[in-house]
This record gives structure tokens, sequence and C-alpha cells, in this order.
């Protein structure tokens, strides 16, 4: 029998709109940061419904900017899952303070505010939630435990662009929210990230920040116009877009209902195949939502999962796993131990999960090759 094509795990959906896009900006002599930013971050504001968007080259840095822009260092605690990137975690020591993992919700993989609650000290002063595969974390319980314990939110919606919490896109409930335009993401710039907020005082202090600390519009400097004279007011970062990468966002924006649209049904396909199998488990979108399936995840129960990953490797399917649980790795163990038994959802659900390929240029015959594999490889 012949081998079927290699099925990637993620591929970009890039048609020649983005290519076109980007030629465009190298044509124009102005390569960096510029007025094709501020179109994207003008658009992505009114999509989301937000005051203010301000672009920068990855969510990793939105995080740390934002915690920068909240007063976030060290003596503060900082809470957050276990279940999620790395880079959640490394922006929180960063910028000196301390990271507390918090368990998830068996069933949406999402912070346990229950958990949380146990884990605050006079000394906690953020909650980082993420919305897991594009399922937005439990935003009235977190509401009402931020005010009770006058904690700041920044939320990790690196997964979530056109994911809907109550009928709001996630981005406008009124803190501060970090998206990723990585690669793999939803929305992609190749490498980019945006920070969202309605108050104008977090919003300038990143704009300021992606850019060194350089006084306003520093960006401005080499176009018309533009004024030799800044003044510094803050030690930032450097971690702006540039236009080339906005150009693509500006395309892939025009897109993304489509894309999510398209992801959607491919996950409720998905979802039709697989609740039936043994052995393995779904996670069925819950709540007052829209999930954008960011992430197609299932539970391998029946079977190692590592070697389940093989077995749908040789097969010809990629996959991933999200996440490695940070408090796991290395640094992490050695600097912030945590307690045997603190994270016991996170413990026994992350040594089975694996994420299947889902994205929009694939088709429901991809799917169901998957889901195919997967009932093949657990009847053997
Ligand atoms: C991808 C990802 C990030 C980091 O995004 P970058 O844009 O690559 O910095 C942060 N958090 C989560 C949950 C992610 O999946």
């Amino acid at each position: 029998m012949k081998a079927k094509p290699y099925l990637p795990y993620n591929k970009a959906s890039i048609t020649n709109a983005e290519i076109k896009a980007v030629v465009k900006v190298m044509e124009s002599g102005w390569l960096t940061m510029g007025h094709r930013t501020i179109e994207l971050e003008e658009k992505f504001s009114k999509y989301i419904g937000v005051k203010h968007s301000v672009a920068v080259n990855s969510c990793t840095a939105a995080l740390q900017l934002a915690l920068m822009a909240h007063g976030v260092g060290p003596g503060d605690e900082v809470l957050l899952p276990s279940l999620t990137f790395v880079a959640t975690a490394n922006v929180v020591v960063n910028v000196g303070a301390k990271p507390i993992f918090v368990d998830v919700n068996p069933d949406s993989l999402c912070i346990d505010v229950t958990d949380a609650e146990r884990k605050i000290t006079k000394k906690t002063k953020v909650i980082i939630p993420v919305h897991y595969g594009g399922q937005p974390a439990d935003l009235d319980s977190l509401s009402s435990f931020s005010k009770k314990h006058k904690l700041i939110i920044i939320e990790d919606a690196a997964h979530a662009v056109d994911s809907e919490w109550r009928k709001k896109k996630i981005g406008n409930h009124g803190n501060t929210v970090c998206f990723s335009f990585y690669a793999t993401k939803n929305l992609t710039t190749g490498e980019g990230g945006m920070l969202t907020t309605n108050d104008e005082k977090i919003a300038n202090f990143v704009r300021r920040n992606r850019l060194h600390g350089i006084s306003k519009d520093a960006w401005k400097r080499y176009q018309p116009g533009g004024k030799w004279q800044y003044d510094v007011l803050s030690v930032g970062l450097k971690c702006n877009l540039t236009d080339m990468q906005a150009a693509i966002g500006i395309e892939q924006l025009k897109k993304l209902p489509k894309f999510t649209k398209k992801r959607i049904e491919l996950a409720k396909h998905y979802d039709k195949l697989l609740s039936k199998v043994e052995g393995v488990r779904i996670f069925p979108v819950a709540g007052p939502v829209i999930n954008s399936r960011h992430l197609y995840v299932i539970e391998v129960i029946a079977m190692n999962r590592d070697k389940f990953i093989e077995r749908m490797g040789d097969l010809g399917i990629g996959t991933s796993v999200h996440f490695i649980p940070i408090h796991s790795f290395t640094y992490y163990r050695e600097n912030y131990k945590v307690s045997k038994n603190s994270l016991p959802v996170t413990d026994k659900t992350s040594a089975n999960i694996v994420s299947l390929p889902l994205y929009p240029d694939m088709s429901k015959k991809d799917v169901a090759r998957v889901a195919a594999s997967i009932k093949e490889i657990l009847s053997n």
C-alpha cells in the first residue's frame, strides 16, 4: 500500500495576499514599525472592541510589558497555571517576581480559581489565567476572585484570538490581555504579539517601553516630519513589531472569521468521530463561550501517551503536547519547587494529553484520517 502523505501538526494559512502585502512594504523602503503597524493596531482594536492595542514582537514581550506596566517586581507573587507554555512563567521571573503554580480545572484545563485561592499570600499581586487551547478561562469567577483579593488580572490569550466570553471577544473584559501571533497561532505574523487594554496609562507605558523607554512616538523619528530629539523616561525593552509583519497581520485579520469558522467546524467533526471511541477522552466546549479552537486536545487513557505519539508518527500524522508542565522543568524544580500533590490534575492530565492536527487548510477528510488512525492504534 502506498504511504499516505505526511499530515503535519500545524500549517500556517498564507496566500498571495500576505505575500504581496509584505513585498509592498519592502518596496516602500520603510521596513520596521511604521504606518502598517499602527494600522494593524487600529484594526485589531476595532475587531476586539477594545480601546487600545499595542503591537509587539511576541506574546512573551506583551506579558513582560504587562507585568512591568502594573508595577510587578521583586517581592511580588504571581499566580499562574503550570499547564502553559514556559513563557508565562519566565516573564514573571524576568521581572523579579515569584511564580506560584496553580492547578487547572479537569474539564476546561484552565486555571482552577479554588486552588488559586488556597495559594494566595500577602504577597500575591497578579493572576495570569491562560485561555487554554482557545477555551476561555472562567472570567466571572476570576473577576470576583480578583476583586475580593485586590489582584490584577493579566490574561494570557496566546490561544484565544477570536474566542468569546459572554458574547464579547477575549481582549475586551477590562483586563490587560496578551495575544500571540507566533507561527502556529490562529492569526500569525510569523512572530508577533499584541497587548490590549482600556486603560490609557497602561497602553502608553507599553507603547513607550516596547522601544527602550523612549518618549512618545519614537518610531516616527526617521519618518518625514519626525523629530531627531528624544528623551528616555524609563528602561524599556526592544520588542516592537515591524511593518513587514504588520502587513501579514492585516491580511490575516481580514480572514480571521473564516479561519475560526473552519477550525470550529473541524473540531466538531473530531468531537463527532472521537466521542464514542473507548480509550480516549475529549474536552467538549463548555460555558458561555465561543472557543476559537486553537488546539484540539485529547486525553489518551488506554495506552502510554508517548507510545501513542510515536505510533501516530509512524502513520504519518504529526502531533504535539500542550504542555509539559512548567513545574517539571529543571530550572523550575531547582528554584520554585512545588510540594508533592499540590497540582494533582496537572500532573495526571499532562501525562496523557495530545494535541491533534487542526488548522484552516485541513479538510474533514484529514480529520477522518486522524480519527481512523487513533482507532487503529488503540485497537492493536
Ligand atoms: C505561544 C504561547 C506564548 C508565547 O507566545 P510568543 O508569541 O511565542 O511569545 C505564551 N503563552 C502561551 C499559552 C502560548 O501558547
